[in-house]
């Protein structure tokens, strides 16, 4: 299992572009590659995804945590490029997508064999739950409903292992004792108490960051 980050505020691999916002690749054994969130800007989006060898005609599944532009911008252009994937959005999302197989969260449901979505929290966002070897691996986008709350709808599935993205401001810290992984994103406010309290845990987010599992 693997999760690529493709877009974020920050810089992981130098050549890349950098841009307020998110997106990553969740890649798993069991299904074509899930793009999770596009960004705020499509050519930047697809710029990163060329650098990093990701052909967006793959995809197969594009899942938008929720309805704010830093994570919707580089939808249309990953449409463009890609006629098959299959799209989840949360029930908040606005708009439609003609010709498209869309599926549209309210509950939690299983998105593939080892993904899940924790259904919309709080009524605006969806997170991704992959499972893995290590345990269940949460992809945020902003945790507009609170880091608390969208573990604990992950927890269903089994033992948090890590958490990836947007944790916005959070600061709740005693939230991610246990956790193996914490990887905070893009609108993240506090990264750097999460650093120097969790220092064995933290890994820096950047675009062209890749994790495996
Ligand atoms: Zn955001
Ligand atoms: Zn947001």
């Amino acid at each position: 299992m693997k999760i690529t980050i493709i877009y974020d505020n920050c810089l992981s691999k130098p050549g890349l572009r950098t841009g307020w916002g998110f997106s990553s690749l969740v890649e798993t054994d069991y299904a074509p590659p899930l793009l999770f969130d596009t960004g705020a800007d499509g050519a930047a989006l697809l710029y990163n995804m060329k650098e990093l060898g990701i052909d967006p005609g793959q995809i197969g599944t594009i899942v938008i945590s929720h309805a704010h532009g830093d994570h919707t911008g580089g939808l249309a252009s990953v449409l463009k490029v890609n006629k098959d994937a299959e799209v989840y959005i949360p029930a908040s999302f606005w708009g439609t997508l003609p010709g498209r197989k869309v599926t549209v969260v309210s509950k939690p449901l299983q998105i593939s064999e080892a993904i899940f979505s924790t259904g919309e929290l709080q009524g605006i966002e969806q997170s991704l739950v992959v499972k893995t070897g290590e345990g269940i691996v949460v992809v945020t986008g902003c945790s507009h409903p609170g880091v608390g709350a969208i573990l604990k709808a992950a927890s269903q599935h089994g033992k948090v292992y890590g958490i990836v993205g947007g944790l916005h401001g959070f600061q709740d810290f005693d939230q991610l004792d246990g956790l193996s992984l914490i990887c905070p994103c893009h609108c993240t406010q506090h990264k750097s108490e999460m650093k120097s309290l969790f220092p064995a845990q933290y890994i820096t987010c950047g675009a062209g960051l890749k994790l495996n599992f």
